[in-house]
């Protein structure tokens, strides 16, 4: 549903509800990220139909024990900044496509993008909740972190790598509320430069079939070292890798004493430089302690897990060491299959309707608690057999006792609870 066309030396660009006109080159705008965009608003409309429910049930609550009464969700303000926001396309379709939403502040530091924005917010009769802003990303975020100006979401979607943006954004979330961030430094994040992924994310990156989640578990590691600095954690309700960029939703709570369990869902990942075979080696672990008078409190204790050796188990090479990642699960499969629903009962609204709809189920069918994957073909290719057919393979780690599925990430990707000597007696019957 997309049309550019010519008015007057400005092309104009229609997209979902809103129709952008850009005048100057140098204003960017990539009609490829409508997926992104539209992924967006549909998460950003489940999510903030959740937020209201919550904080209006909270309100409600604290006000009953004062004895004044209260249930109407519509009193919660929600608060959306675009900070990246060049042509104001994405902010004026969130004012346009999503519910109840009370203000946005759209923010670019070109002089240029802002001067388009403004043009394109009047053109589309939203300028009574969209407001544009001239300021560095960063400067902006840092003087909306006191929690009475935070907002309920920040989208950040830059050219490149979001890092340099991400401590001034994990200050600037309310509690409960949500981050999407946009990567598009893919070479970095899959392993052509582990030593620039490890300057810009913390993590080193390695060259693995898997790279796509790998990336998106790099970059949620990252998210949540940020947060932790400020006694905030991240949970991510959807991460996805599509095109040549990753995208990644995460909610960010606040709690120092959940800040502990923060180890316990980053690993260090060890690569054979032989087979390839990847292994986990958790930073940390926790178990719940029963005679603590907190249900929810933990003790920390070292990683129960044998160390990985020197030598690879499967072929005695040596290893690679990636990470740290994050290795809990990277989606909330019940929140994913709301959001599925909601673009489903919209499907007219989006262009993108039914790749979000592919992607989304294979989502869902993952294997929510098994990092990374194999591919079939790079399997067999390294050692030099002809590939299996998937139906085998599959049916092979299941007549074994274990479970797998595909990933979204990837064709041909099988991600399996099996241990690696499993898959390798599967190759040897091929
Ligand atoms: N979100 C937009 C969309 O969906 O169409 C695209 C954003 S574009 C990839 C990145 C924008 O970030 C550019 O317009 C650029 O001017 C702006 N930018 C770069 N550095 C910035 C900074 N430090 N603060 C604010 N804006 C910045």
């Amino acid at each position: 549903n997309m049309d550019t066309s010519n008015i007057i030396g400005k092309q104009s660009i229609i997209e979902g509800q809103a129709e952008i006109r850009v005048s100057s080159e140098k204003v960017f705008y990539n009609p490829v990220q409508e997926f992104n965009r539209d992924l967006s608003i549909a998460v950003l409309s489940v999510f903030i139909n959740d937020y209201r429910k919550e904080k209006a049930f909270k309100k409600c609550e604290k006000l009953k024990s004062e004895g004044i009464d209260f249930e109407d969700s519509h009193d919660i303000p929600v608060t959306i900044l675009e900070a990246l926001s060049a042509t104001g396309l994405r902010s004026i379709r969130y004012a346009k496509e999503v519910s109840n939403v009370t203000k946005i502040i759209a923010n670019d530091l070109s002089e240029q993008a802002v001067e388009t924005i403004k043009d394109n917010i009047v053109y589309n009769s939203v300028d009574n909740v969209i407001e544009t802003s001239h300021d560095d990303a960063c400067m902006l975020m840092y003087k909306h972190k006191h929690h009475s100006k935070r907002f309920t979401a920040i989208d950040l979607d830059p050219y490149g790598c979001p890092s340099i943006f991400l401590d001034s954004a994990v200050q600037s979330v309310q509690d409960g509320g949500l981050l999407l961030v946009t990567a598009t430094d893919m070479a970095v994040l899959a392993g052509n430069s582990p030593e620039t992924c490890y300057v810009k994310y913390g993590a080193i990156s390695l060259k693995t079939k898997c790279c796509h989640e790998m990336a998106l578990r790099i970059l949620l590691q990252s998210i949540e070292h940020h947060a932790n600095r400020y006694s905030r954690f991240i949970e991510p309700i959807l991460s996805i890798s599509a095109d040549f960029y990753i995208r990644v939703f995460v909610k960010i709570y606040s709690g120092a004493f959940h800040c502990k369990k923060t180890t316990s869902k980053l690993s260090m990942v060890y690569q054979c430089v032989g087979c390839d075979n990847l292994t986990l080696q958790p930073l940390g672990a926790f178990k719940p302690n029963p005679t603590e008078k907190n249900p929810d409190q933990v003790k920390s204790f070292l990683p129960s897990v044998p160390p990985v050796g020197e030598f690879c188990v499967h072929c005695n090479q040596r290893h690679h060491l990636g990470g740290p990642i994050w290795s809990a699960p990277i989606h909330n499969v019940d929140f994913v299959s709301r959001v599925l629903n909601h673009v489903e009962e919209n499907s007219h609204k989006f262009g993108t309707a039914k790749r979000i709809q592919g992607i989304l189920s294979m989502v869902q069918e993952e294997l929510q608690d098994t990092p990374l994957y194999y591919i079939l073909d790079k399997l067999f290719g390294r050692v030099h057999l002809e590939t299996m057919p998937m139906l085998r393979m599959r049916s092979a780690i299941l007549n074994a006792g274990y479970q797998v599925s595909f990933s979204h990430a990837a064709k041909l990707s099988i991600k399996t609870n099996a241990p690696a000597h499993i898959i390798w007696d599967i190759i040897r019957t091929w």
